[in-house]
């Protein structure tokens, strides 16, 4: 069978590329094997400011204008709701804190999304004695939902095989690969941090991080908004909670774990005050690289292999733009951003 594009990967990089080939009308055949669990995972939150230091993420607005209308998009395609809109409050942990809110306001790229006014509100259950600082346009993509149902729709369509993709069967003819009955001008490599296992592209520096969630049942919590303290708690409805997350450097598996769960349960200790129950746990390995760009671009030698990884952190905000970029570069000939290609890294 011969086809345009092979995808290895269906997180939030392989959907992000499929939909550019559903759009251009391509082929393709779409191998997942369920090895990564970060998109599944993921607390699927988009925000345009880094709270910890009051800076607007890398590219946000330009990254933002593209994402919301994709996930609209796909809420039309599916007849799901997927974009969850509110706000997120900062708790102040000190005064200086709070100045330093202050002084962000009036930095060119933050203006449009922090609130002036302190919020002083008490919230039951929630601690908080300096406030909280509104951020706007915020709000979170039900990401395992998404992915789910994406997996289905390709699934009914027969374009997506449930099984490991096998680097050591590919075959390269003069501008196609074959790979066991198939034949594809390319495959784009989209597999998370299973970038790891592909031979092609395994000396890119991932700097991969796991992360660990709580799902619990707060019903004496009533928040309707996203609260950033020490670590986030999300409300899902129903009185559920995704609280995180972890960041841990040396465990590669994801498998939750003891030690995550402590960590979490000591740090909800200095957000909230009333009782909860823990309803479940889960992990993920986060594809981020060492300066905190994606990784997008050709291998050097074999041209019919690409690589969309690297979202770290931020996977929901970037996965549309860099796979538009990825999508232009194979098919138009259009220059990839600099701080996003893997040439970076060519010596
Ligand atoms: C705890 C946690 C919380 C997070 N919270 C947020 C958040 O709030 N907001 C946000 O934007 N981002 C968040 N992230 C980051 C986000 O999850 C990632 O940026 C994003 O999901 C990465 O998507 P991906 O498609 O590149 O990788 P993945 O989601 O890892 O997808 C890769 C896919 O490739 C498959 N695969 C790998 N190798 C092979 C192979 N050989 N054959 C077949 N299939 C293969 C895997 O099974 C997997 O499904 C979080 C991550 C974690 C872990």
């Amino acid at each position: 069978m011969k086809i345009d594009y092979i995808i290895v990967g269906l997180g939030l990089a392989g959907l992000a590329f499929a939909e550019e080939l559903l759009h251009a009308n391509k082929s393709f055949l779409v191998f997942e094997d369920d090895s990564q669990t970060s998109s599944l995972v993921a607390g699927g939150v988009y925000n345009p400011v880094i709270l910890k230091r009051f800076t607007p993420v890398w590219n946000a607005k330009e990254q933002l204008e593209i994402a919301l209308p994709f996930y609209e998009k796909l809420e039309r395609k599916f007849n799901q709701k997927f974009d969850e809109k509110f706000q997120t409050k900062k708790a102040f942990k000190s005064i200086e804190e709070q100045n330093n809110w202050f002084a962000a306001l009036d930095k060119p790229n933050l203006t449009d999304y922090l609130d002036s006014i302190i919020d002083t509100n008490k919230y039951q259950g929630v601690i908080g004695d300096l406030g909280f600082g509104n951020v706007k346009e915020t709000g979170r993509i039900d990401t395992l939902t998404l992915v789910e149902s994406y997996r289905n729709y390709l699934q009914k369509e027969h374009k997506i095989r449930f099984e490991k993709f096998d680097y050591s069967q590919i075959v390269f003819q003069e501008s196609t690969i074959s790979y066991k009955e198939l034949t594809a001008d390319k495959i784009v490599f989209c597999e998370g941090f299973g970038m790891k296992q592909n031979p092609f592209f395994n000396q890119l520096p991932l700097n991969e991080a796991k992360g660990e969630l709580l799902i619990i049942h707060a019903p004496d919590l009533q928040i309707d908004f996203l609260l950033k303290s020490t670590l986030f708690v999300l409300p899902l409805g129903n009185d559920l909670y995704k609280v995180g997350a972890t960041f841990n450097w040396k465990d590669k598996t994801s498998t939750p774990s003891e030690e995550g769960k402590n960590e979490l349960i000591e740090k909800l200790q200095k957000v909230l005050d009333i009782p909860y129950e823990i309803i479940d746990q889960t992990a993920g390995i986060r594809p981020t690289v060492k300066d905190r760009r994606p990784l997008v671009g050709v291998h050097s030698k074999y041209k019919q292999l690409a690589l969309l990884n690297g979202l770290g952190t931020r996977g929901v905000m970037i996965a549309p733009t860099v796979a538009k970029q990825l999508f232009q570069h194979l098919e138009h000939q259009q220059k990839l951003d600099a701080e996003i290609d893997i040439n970076r890294f060519s010596s």
